[in-house]
């Protein structure tokens, strides 16, 4: 894990001299690498590979500063062009920098001990020793990993360090364990038989873009009329993915929070709409990105996600008296069993899969 501390820096008259170069030269460093990319392209077209190094006898004051901190503008130059490349047209092309327009600041690495902080002083490449103003105490066991020096518009200095740590998390006592069973129409039913309750504008999002899809159907074919629709359809469908990915995250951290242990069927969505012709439907319902978000959710507190296997019988078995029907058709909605159980279907396998997970845990 990764975490960042931010810091006021107070430097003195010749360290903010040396700051000011540096932030001029990865700002040089980036526009000449960049225009050099550009026109080896214009006239080649293949991409140029250029490193710092490559500038310095050219542009000997590029020695002065902190080399690390051309090396990481290299870097995310280079990442800027992956990002173009790979963003299909979301991302823009990498742009020159201004002294104006963009913010001051530099990237350096931990090497070496180049680094420290001791006594409200921070040392950093080059700089040397500078005041900081450290008004939170860095915990035990973080490392040390980059900073990043920078000026606000303000004219304040401040330095953003990034720590990586190990998270050590604690097992929780397994007390209160919840069992889901997925349906495809509620997203799960528990085993007290609640169901997850989508909220209303969610559902008319839904219903909405439904009504947009078929309109979109309905239109010629090449007409202007279905691209305008399209964008429409493309539109909702963003919206309610987000609303549903939101509505997921809530509903799995209610669930973490009350329970320590979740146990669900190990499904795969992909063979299991094909098995049932379900189709779309059944990767629209969220069901893997819940199991996913219960997971590391419930990692990240010390609790459990039990998987049962798929084959076990979880909605043929009675969960009263254990007795397995030799078939049950997805038709039948309520469990009827010879010992009296009448039940929800989807509630009776719900406890069938708790019942599975807590002889997993050895807590059956
Ligand atoms: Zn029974």
């Amino acid at each position: 894990m990764n975490k960042a501390f931010v810091f006021r820096i107070q430097p003195d008259k010749e360290q903010k001299i040396l700051l000011a170069k540096t932030f001029g030269c990865v700002r040089f460093i980036w526009n000449k690498m960049l225009s050099d990319k550009k026109e080896w392209y214009e006239e080649t077209g293949k991409s140029l590979k250029t490193t710092p190094a490559k500038y310095k006898e050219e542009f000997p004051w590029l020695k002065e500063v902190d080399s690390l901190a051309l090396a990481n503008e290299q870097l995310s130059l280079e990442k800027a062009y992956k990002n173009f490349w790979n963003g299909k047209g979301k991302v823009g092309f990498p742009k020159f920098k201004s002294k104006h327009k963009d913010r001051s600041s530099y990237t350096t690495n931990y090497v070496n001990g180049n680094i420290e902080i001791s006594n409200g002083k921070m040392k950093l490449p080059k700089l040397k020793w500078v005041t900081i103003k450290q008004h939170r105490e860095i915990p035990d066991g973080y490392q040390l990993k980059s900073c990043t020096v920078s000026q606000e518009p303000d004219g304040n200095y401040y330095v953003s360090i990034l720590f990586a740590y190990e998270q050590k998390i604690k097992p929780q006592e397994i007390e209160n364990v919840i069992g889901l069973d997925f349906s495809m129409k509620e997203l799960y039913v528990d085993d007290e038989g609640r169901i997850p309750e989508y909220p209303g504008f969610y559902r008319k999002a839904q219903e909405k873009l439904a009504r947009e899809q078929r309109k979109l159907s309905k239109c010629e074919k090449g007409s202007s009329n279905r691209a305008k629709q399209r964008k429409i359809v493309a539109k909702l469908h963003k919206k309610v993915s987000n609303q549903r990915k939101d509505f997921l995250h809530k509903q799995s951290r209610q669930i973490i929070n009350a329970y320590d242990a979740v146990v669900v069927e190990n499904l795969n969505m992909k063979d299991m709409s094909m098995a049932l012709k379900f189709g779309k439907s059944v990767h629209d319902n969220g069901w893997g990105m819940f199991v996913l978000f219960l997971q590391y959710k419930l990692g990240e507190a010390g609790k459990q996600l039990v998987k049962v296997e798929k084959w076990f019988p979880s909605s043929k078995t009675c969960c009263e008296c254990g007795k397995k029907k030799d078939e049950l058709t997805l038709s039948e909605r309520v469990y009827i069993c010879e010992c009296g159980n009448i039940m929800d279907r989807d509630q009776n396998a719900a406890i069938n899969i708790r019942q599975e997970g807590l002889r997993i845990l050895g807590i059956a």
